[in-house]
This record gives structure tokens, C-alpha cells and sequence, in this order.
């Protein structure tokens, strides 16, 4: 039973998140509704009910579906095969992240660059659009929040010739918009060639609003180009993989179930009862009766390889084994061996321990 703590009502549960939804996307529609059913203890139905394919392709290229497509769907790198174009350890021999879906163009002008007009993949609003290339291996992007089935989501879309004019942050945006044109954008010394010329494709959840704060104290002379919209603060799932499920699963789909259902590469043990990420995702908090009963002091947090939290359960201080401070609680090796380029985590001797990068991700999780 986890729905008394789904926020099922849309409310936003961060820093001008829902506040500024002047459009209506599917789950905030129906939301009075849901909240009604909620209160007749129906929530699962009303949340089933939302579900459903969540995303549409951003691009023309949708070869991603098509037998064999794979090759035509996503770009590669350099010298390498389309596989680099995939999300996750694909990079310097699986040693490297790559964080989103590098998304093949589909037409060039006379000049050779790609022309493929660049579209909205959900109902949202326009969070943050950086015009200026030089600040970001990104180049121009844009980030869009997303409430699907009451989570809040963002999609990303970069190395794009222009954004729009008209969008600006706040601005909503329905599926299927024309946010630019594809291009080629980048601040990093190689630039990325035509014949590979791709839109760099994410989505994913917002790790804590204070990243600025956390990043000025943490390393003082970094440059903090974009805030929050750092890609240090956005942690992603995989984009081909939810289009996969999508297709597979139709009406009964839930981006909710994908997230809540990734594959645990660690859990660590917070003794924190109100960091960010809890209020902006209680969907993904689960009931314990004792600790409910007993008072919470902490949380045990399940993390993919990627770092994301997706699995918080509350924890009581009878429940606790030793001394009541962060420790890493466990480590599912097979899931290391599958991908370890995050780097969270690693072995010394016969024991598991959180890397700087580890620890890193958990002290701005719970700054
Ligand atoms: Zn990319």
C-alpha cells in the first residue's frame, strides 16, 4: 500500500514547479477527480487510470521501433558504431556515462546540416532555454518539466541550431510543439560532424533546487552557468527504454511503475527526514507501518546505477542496526558488473564502499 503517500493532487512539490503550469497536461486534468477517488481509498485505480504512453518521439526519427532501426536511430560518435548513441556505460569502453539518447537527423539542407524540426515530447512547460553554445557541451538546450501521473519529470533536448523565440521559461508547451531545429551545438573542443549531427535526448528528475548553494560551497570556483539546470543536478532514465515499453505495453504503460521498478545497484541508509527529493517525489516513498508508528528518523534509499533514488522507505531508530548516520547498506554486484562508469561505488577488499562520487551525489541529495 503506497498511496497515502502519493501526491496525487498535482500540488507542486518544489521551488516554482507546478505553481507556474499554465497548461493543463493529462495527469493535472483529472486530478479533482483522482483526489476524490483517493479519498475512497481507489487511489490505484484513479493512478492506473492516468497511465498510458507518457512521451512521443522529439524527432522525425522514429526508426527506434522499426526492425533493426537501431543503426538509423541513434547516432555514434566518433570513429565509433551507433551503440555510443544509447543511454548508459557506452562510452570509453563502458567505463564512460552518457546520459541521454543521441538521435540521428533525418534531413540536411544544401550546407550538409540537419534541418529535423525538434517537437515537445510531452505537455509541460518550458523550465530553462540556454541560446548561448559556448557555456555548455550541451550547446543551445532547453529543459522541460513534465507532471506524468503526478511525477515530476523533465526532458531535455540539446546541441539544437535555435530555440524559438517565444519560449521562454513558464511558457507551456503541448506535445507535439516546435521548440527549434536541430543542430549542432557544443562548447567542447571536437565539434560534433555533420554525417553525425544528432539531438541529444534526456529524461529525467531533478536532484535539489539548492545545487547552486551546494555547488559554491563545495567547489568554489567552479562556474555555475546554469543553476539548477546543471547537468551534475538532473539524473536520467533511458529514453529508448521507456519508448520500447511504451510500444510494448500501450494503455498500460506507467512511467511511475518504470521508474519505481529499476534495478537496485546500492542502499544507503540517510538519517535525514526532509531532504528535496522526498517532497518532490513521495510517489516514491513506500509505507512502513512500524516506522509510521514509531517515528521516522531516516530513510533507506535504493539507487539505480545511475544514482537514481528510486525506492525510499522510512526507517524507525528501533529498526536501526549501529550508529544513526549515512552508510551504505548493501551492493547488488551483478548489477555493478553490468554498469559501473558512474563510479558510485567500489570494492576494497572484501567490503563495499561509497566512492567521492558517491558521496558527492548523496551530499547534494540531501543539502
Ligand atoms: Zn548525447
Amino acid at each position: 500500500m503506497i498511496a497515502l503517500f502519493m501526491d496525487v493532487t498535482g500540488r507542486s512539490a518544489g521551488p516554482g514547479a507546478a505553481t507556474h503550469l499554465r497548461s493543463q497536461p493529462r495527469s493535472a486534468r483529472s486530478s479533482p477527480r483522482v483526489a476524490a477517488l483517493c479519498r475512497l481509498a481507489l487511489c490505484f485505480a484513479a493512478i492506473a487510470s492516468q497511465a498510458g504512453p507518457a512521451f512521443q518521439f522529439p524527432t522525425a526519427n522514429r526508426s527506434l521501433l522499426e526492425p533493426s532501426g537501431s543503426a538509423r536511430f541513434f547516432a555514434p560518435t566518433a570513429g565509433r558504431t551507433w551503440t555510443a548513441g544509447q543511454f548508459g556505460c557506452v562510452r570509453s569502453d563502458g567505463w564512460q556515462m552518457h546520459e541521454g539518447i543521441d538521435i540521428l537527423f533525418t534531413q540536411k539542407d544544401r550546407r550538409g546540416e540537419p534541418t529535423d524540426e525538434v517537437r515537445a515530447a510531452a505537455d509541460g512547460e518550458i523550465a530553462y532555454v540556454s541560446r548561448k553554445p559556448g557555456l555548455s557541451n550541451y550547446g543551445i538546450y532547453a529543459v522541460l518539466r513534465h507532471r506524468i501521473e503526478g511525477l515530476e519529470v523533465y526532458t531535455v533536448y540539446a546541441h539544437l541550431r535555435q530555440v524559438r523565440g517565444e519560449w521562454s521559461p513558464g511558457a507551456s508547451v503541448r506535445a507535439g510543439d516546435v521548440l527549434g531545429v536541430m543542430g549542432r551545438t557544443t562548447n567542447t573542443k571536437s565539434p560534433i560532424g555533420k554525417d553525425r549531427a544528432h539531438l541529444h535526448f534526456e529524461i529525467t528528475l531533478l536532484v535539489n533546487p539548492s545545487f547552486s548553494a551546494w555547488l559554491k560551497q563545495r567547489e568554489p570556483d567552479a562556474r555555475d552557468d546554469h543553476g539548477m539546470w546543471n547537468g551534475r543536478n538532473l539524473l536520467g532514465i533511458d529514453p529508448a527504454e521507456v519508448f520500447r515499453e511504451q510500444q510494448n505495453r500501450g494503455a498500460r504503460f506507467s512511467l511511475l511503475d518504470h521508474v519505481r521498478q529499476q534495478r537496485e545497484l546500492f542502499r544507503v541508509y540517510i538519517a535525514d527526514t526532509s531532504f528535496p527529493w522526498l517532497k518532490r517525489y513521495p510517489q516514491l516513498i513506500r509505507r512502513n507501518p512500524t516506522a509510521e508508528r514509531d517515528g521516522i528518523v531516516g530513510y533507506e534509499v535504493s539507487f539505480n546505477f545511475n544514482g537514481l533514488p528510486f525506492r525510499l522507505v522510512p526507517r524507525s531508530r528501533t529498526e536501526l542496526n549501529g550508529p544513526q548516520k549515512t552508510r551504505l547498506l548493501s551492493v547488488d554486484e551483478a548489477v555493478y558488473r553490468d554498469s559501473p562508469c558512474r563510479k558510485l561505488v567500489f570494492r576494497r577488499g572484501q567490503s563495499w564502499t561509497l566512492t567521492a562520487h558517491g558521496d558527492e551525489l548523496i551530499s547534494l541529495l540531501v543539502r
